[in-house]
């Protein structure tokens, strides 16, 4: 496995691994790789010769007082997962390599990056896509994997991806939990003990939205406001948002029908914490 800080370096391997005749699968992450990252992994191993991780804590997708000083990092751990787990190549770059002083340019999504986590988050998805469209750039691979944990996000770089004819198959694998439903994700870190017994109750929350659902409700509001008092029975949780929309246009629906997205973000403590489930309607 090689470790390369430079884009030159990345877009030279890559190029190499090409003319060899292999196809390449690119896994974007931010680092403290967990299990939910080592699934996309796996599956890119699986369905390509080359694997590409790439390890950058963003800064442009990060918003004022959020936690990109404190997000948990790891390169050395990360090292030894991403080699364990059969990775060919780590792209790791500073913020200076990837983004060069007088950058201007700007990937935007309308319309799907406004609700959900985009309205408390109002650029958090303008640099998810600048820097996914850099990073395919780069690596320029066949295919690249996400985590349908961050839901919004999959069907954001789906449809970019369509929209600007990128030419790459984007992959979207199921969300991997703890023994007790929390989703993983880097920042379960930051939870403390009582924070992190509470934490599940969001995922049982959705769990149950989706039973009501199963269970002949059609109103959407009534299944929000179900997981909303749901969740804000445990002292612990503050809502971010209950919300139920169209997997096709990421919109709030009234009535549900066909496939819904019933998404959820929490904070505990300071911690905001997402999960989602896809519903199908018949
Ligand atoms: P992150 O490092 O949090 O930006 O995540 C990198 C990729 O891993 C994204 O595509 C995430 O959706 C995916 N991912 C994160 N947590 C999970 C999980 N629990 N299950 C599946 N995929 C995940």
């Amino acid at each position: 496995m090689k470790l390369s800080r430079g884009k030159a370096e990345v877009r030279a391997l890559v190029e190499e691994a090409r003319g060899r005749g292999a196809s390449v699968g690119l896994v974007p992450t931010m680092g403290y790789l967990h299990e939910g990252h080592l699934s996309l992994v796996r599956r890119a191993r699986e369905q390509n010769d080359y694997v590409v991780l790439s390890i950058f804590v963003n800064p442009t997708q990060f918003g004022p007082g959020e936690d990109l000083e404190s997000y948990p990092r790891d390169l050395e751990s990360d090292l030894e997962l991403a080699e364990q787990s059969g990775v060919d190549l780590v792209f790791a770059p500073e913020a200076e390599e990837m983004y060069a002083p007088g950058h201007r340019t700007w990937v935007e999504v309308e319309e799907l990056t406004r609700g959900l986590c985009g309205r408390s988050r109002p650029d958090h998805f303008r640099g998810v896509t600048t820097v996914v469209t850099k990073l395919f750039g780069i690596c320029r691979p066949d295919r690249a994997y996400f985590g349908q944990k961050d839901g919004q996000q999959a069907f954001v770089i789906g449809r970019m991806t369509r929209d600007l004819d990128l030419g790459v198959e984007v992959v979207v694998a199921p969300i991997v939990r703890e023994a007790d439903g929390l989703a993983l994700s880097s920042r379960n870190v930051y939870l403390s003990e009582e924070e992190r017994r509470a934490a599940p109750i969001l995922q049982r929350a959705l769990c149950e939205g989706e039973v009501t659902v199963g269970a002949g409700e059609r109103d959407a509001e009534a299944v929000r406001s179900q997981v909303r008092r749901r969740i804000e029975g445990a002292p612990e949780a503050r809502v971010d948002y209950v919300e139920l929309v169209s997997t096709e246009t990421l919109q709030s629906v009234e009535l549900i029908a066909g496939e819904v997205l019933l998404a959820a973000a929490v904070f505990f403590g300071k911690t905001r914490l997402i999960d989602n489930v896809i519903i199908k309607v018949p």
